[in-house]
């Protein structure tokens, strides 16, 4: 008989949120293969608690200060648990000897250190966090090659790249086109955009994921980082990487090859799919979570066009990945603040993409050869983008 594979072991960094609970289901569908070793979450301990009960792990790490020592003085942790805290304490748990795999889903790119310490210590890294490789793409793929790391996609269209370029030749690949399903209004007439409500922007029509990336997927600026995202993992040219307009998010990514082929992956809009895939690679097993797409049901796939008139932030996303240098971060660091003010309710929906525009406007290029100086620039937008707020420009359209 042959011997049963053995378990990985996982950290999880981002426990708590959208993509944090996806792969606890993952986890807890498939525990004879995976093992839940560390968790990691910027707040919100009582359910960093519970999934510690319910999975039996010993290593937890609460990012935010005040909830740290809430949760040390808190009695509700099982006996045996190690709390971790702060930045120090993501490093500890994502280089722990025990766990071979750590999923980053921490939002934003709070994550950046955690997982270069976790690169350095070799293990592999399943990337949900986009904005990390955006941030500091160059420097986190040559710390990966540099310790022969293997970094597999989670989120959902690089995930399905990385299936569709299995057996294929880099050099072979003409393009990818990302899918996007054009977010909460995509239907909306023009001129509606313009009293936007933050509730209005929070729903979107086919996936369920935290605020951050659902108002990113409303203006497009979510497909703009994926396809800086992707051009990182697979070391393409900027002009190599698309992104086309699907309503149904069935069909992941096209891959077109120099034959003119493509390739596509389908399947149903949960990220269950891409998580097992990157969690349980290379292997393959049944998807306890989800139903796979049912062919017995009429349904259809279309394609069109992204509005370029609709998605400014897609525009801007483009040229900066076009730019190259700092000009990805900077477009990063400012739609992260302004969405963040958005999401407070202190900034029109409008005014997200004139406020990483001036700060992209703002900030003299350069290529950086540090990652403190990818730091220094991503610090520096952000200051910017906060004075951009204010700017009365950002109030007209
Ligand atoms: P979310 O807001 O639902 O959850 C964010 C998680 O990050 C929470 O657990 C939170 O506690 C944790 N976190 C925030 N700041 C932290 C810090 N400083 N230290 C430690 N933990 C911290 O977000 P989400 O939708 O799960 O997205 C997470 C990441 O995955 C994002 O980068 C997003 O772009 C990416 N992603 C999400 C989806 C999705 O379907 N939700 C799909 C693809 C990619
Ligand atoms: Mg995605």
């Amino acid at each position: 008989m042959a011997t049963p594979a053995p378990k990985r072991r996982i950290v999880l960094l981002g426990a708590t949120g959208s993509i944090g609970e996806s792969t606890l289901r993952v986890i807890a569908a498939h525990r004879d293969r995976l093992e839940l070793v560390g968790i990691a979450a910027n707040g919100r301990y009582q359910r960093l608690a519970e999934i510690a009960r319910e999975f039996n792990v010993k290593h937890v790490a609460v990012f935010d200060d005040n909830s740290f020592l809430a949760a040390k003085s808190a009695d509700i942790f099982p006996r045996g648990t190690q709390l971790h805290g702060g930045v120090a304490g993501l490093t500890t748990i994502a280089t722990l000897a025990e766990a071979d795999t750590v999923l980053v889903a921490v939002v934003g790119t709070a994550g950046l250190k955690p997982a270069l310490a976790a690169i350095a210590a070799k293990k592999t890294l399943a990337l949900a966090s986009k904005e990390l490789l955006v941030l500091a793409g160059k420097f986190v793929m040559a710390a990966a090659r540099e310790h022969g790391v293997r970094l597999l996609p989670v989120d959902s269209e690089h995930n399905a790249v990385f299936q569709c370029l299995e057996g294929h030749h880099a050099s072979d690949v003409r393009r990818l086109v990302l899918t996007a399903s054009g977010g909460a209004f995509r239907d909306w007439p023009l001129e509606k955009l313009s009293s936007v409500r933050v509730a209005d922007a929070l729903k979107h029509p086919n996936w369920s994921m935290g605020p951050k990336i659902t108002v990113d997927s409303a203006t497009l600026a979510n497909k703009g980082l994926e396809l800086i995202e992707a051009q990182w993992l697979f070391g393409l040219r900027a002009e190599q990487c698309q992104a086309v307009l699907h309503t149904q998010s069935i069909v992941h990514c096209l891959v077109e090859f120099r034959d003119g082929s493509m390739l596509a992956q389908l399947c149903p809009p949960s990220m269950t799919f891409p998580i097992q895939h990157a969690l349980l690679y290379p292997d393959r097993a049944p998807c306890p979570t989800d139903d796979p797409l049912n062919l017995e049901k009429k349904f259809s796939l279309d394609f069109r066009p992204v509005e370029a008139a609709r998605y400014p932030l897609l525009g801007l996303a483009q040229a900066a990945m076009a730019a190259g240098g700092v000009a990805p971060a900077v477009f990063n660091a400012a739609n992260e603040v302004a969405v963040a003010e958005f999401i407070a309710g202190r900034l029109p929906f409008l005014a997200i993409s004139r406020v990483v525009e001036q700060s992209l406007a703002g900030m003299k290029n350069f290529e950086p050869t540090t990652l403190d100086e990818v730091l220094q620039a991503d610090a520096e937008a952000r200051r910017l983008a906060h004075q951009n707020l204010f700017s009365p420009a950002s109030f007209s359209r």
